[in-house]
């Protein structure tokens, strides 16, 4: 008799478990609280696949800058003081691991991960044989500046030190790649490797499949507790109706977003994870724009073409579940916007509707991906912060071959779920 996986959460990291733990012959269940099934982040998010982002988001020289952002209410990172003791520590881990040391622990090992995600991509797009935007253009790291062009060619060396094609273009060059757009920028970096599809088709092609190929989903239906019992794992549910039952499986995997925490709690598992609220904006029929996706460096925001439209996102909101827009948020990316295409019209930025998502953030750069601490039968996989879109492939492998009980492809050691207590 096949094994029963539960998976808990249906975006881009539970739908990449439930891929690959079907693949290895599980009977799985998705379990969403969602009634339609929408994992907001994993639908709205810019959708770029980043084996250029080897970096760690704690990193030396960040806290300094976050620091300069915190008195800007338009700047791209705000941290909103409040009472909370997981946010104290989380704010210690972070600063903790902004450090060169942990940057070379760490970058290694997000550059494997990303590399082998963007594999599996390629990959998925194929077998899943329907139009999901994907574009192997690479990514152009845009520099408004000559000082941010310098710090960027530093990374493009570091980037090349560790096997990308990364190189350094004058704006002649990002021209002649682009062509079509009006930029106010002094150059860029070019980053071949990564790519960008549209997230919301890729989710909805993947769903599609899954449910194909025998995926159980049950939507509507909050997972309320986690138990292990050693020879399984059970998990307490609140249904669409309000009903409460059980539901026992062999293994249950904890891919809930920004929301596992609460979850892990109840396996004495503290997980230092704080939503990262982001926004964006999409342009329908945008009159500029590039066909690869890009980062404005100094400004911290990301553009992609998606379907024709055009993607420009950005901002890190540590605030809690807080789901309310800030307008000068909003206005500080469209600033943004404007100050790298001067020709953008501010009517198109202010036509287009605003979005926000939850990034599962944690504090030292790096998911949690791993077996619960004793909790044999318990796999966690969160944390993913701003590149959970591009992990996914890679994360829904890993955590299969942990359920499975064969040894992961790559050493979790760093990623294990029980290093913050
Ligand atoms: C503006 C923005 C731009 C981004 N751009 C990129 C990008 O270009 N590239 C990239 O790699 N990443 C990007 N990200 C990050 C990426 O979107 C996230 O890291 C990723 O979507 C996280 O996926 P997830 O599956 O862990 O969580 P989610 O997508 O949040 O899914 C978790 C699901 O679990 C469900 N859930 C939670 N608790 C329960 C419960 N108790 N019972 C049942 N269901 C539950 C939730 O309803 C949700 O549907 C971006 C994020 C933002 C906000």
């Amino acid at each position: 008799m096949s094994r029963h996986a539960l998976v808990v959460g249906a975006g881009v990291i539970g739908l990449s478990s439930a891929y690959h733990l079907r693949r290895r012959g599980f009977e799985v269940t998705v379990l969403e609280r969602d009634r339609a099934g929408h994992a907001v982040a994993s639908y709205g998010n810019a959708g770029i696949v980043v084996p250029s982002h080897f970096v760690p988001l704690a990193a030396p020289g960040v806290i300094g800058q976050a620091l300069k952002w915190l008195l800007d209410p338009m700047s791209p990172f705000s941290v909103r003081p409040r009472p909370s003791l997981d946010l104290l520590r989380w704010s210690w881990r972070f600063w903790r691991s902004a450090t060169v040391a942990q940057v070379r622990r760490a970058g290694p090992l997000l550059l494997a991960l990303n590399l082998a995600s963007r594999r599996l991509y390629s990959e998925l797009v194929s077998e899943l044989g329907v139009d999901v935007g994907f574009t192997p253009r690479g990514i152009l790291m845009l520099c408004h500046t000559q000082r941010g062009l310098d710090e960027e060619a530093a990374m493009a060396a570091a980037a090349r030190d560790l096997g990308l094609d990364a190189r350094v273009l004058d704006l002649a060059a990002v021209r002649a790649l682009e062509g079509s757009a009006e930029l106010d920028v002094v150059g860029a970096v070019h980053v071949a490797e990564d790519a960008h599809l549209d997230p919301g088709a890729l989710m909805q092609a993947l769903r599609a499949h899954l449910e194909r190929t025998g995926v159980r989903f049950a939507l509507g239906t909050e997972v309320t507790g986690v138990r292990d019992h050693g020879t399984g794992a059970e998990v307490e549910l609140r249904l669409p109706d309000t009903q409460r039952t059980t539901l026992r499986g062999d293994a249950v995997v904890i891919a809930a977003g920004s929301w596992s925490a609460q979850l892990a709690r109840q396996l004495g598992l503290r997980l230092l994870l704080q939503p990262g609220k982001g926004y964006s904006l999409t342009i329908e029929r945008p009159s500029q724009y590039l066909r690869t996706a890009a980062i404005l460096v100094e400004a911290r925001v990301s553009t992609t073409l998606i379907g024709g439209r055009f993607r420009i996102g950005g901002t890190m909101e540590i605030a809690g579940f807080d789901e309310r827009v800030s307008q000068a948020r909003l206005e500080g990316i469209k600033r943004s916007a404007r100050r790298y295409f001067p020709r953008l019209p501010r009517a198109e930025l202010d036509e287009a509707a605003p979005w926000t998502g939850f990034r599962p953030v944690s504090p030292d750069g790096l998911p949690y991906l791993g077996r619960a601490p004793r909790h044999a039968n318990v796999v966690v996989a969160t944390g993913h912060a701003m590149m959970g879109f591009s992990l996914g492939p890679v994360t829904g492998q890993l955590v299969a071959e942990l359920v499975a009980g064969e040894s992961p492809t790559l050493d979790l050691g760093l990623l294990d779920p029980g290093r913050h207590g």
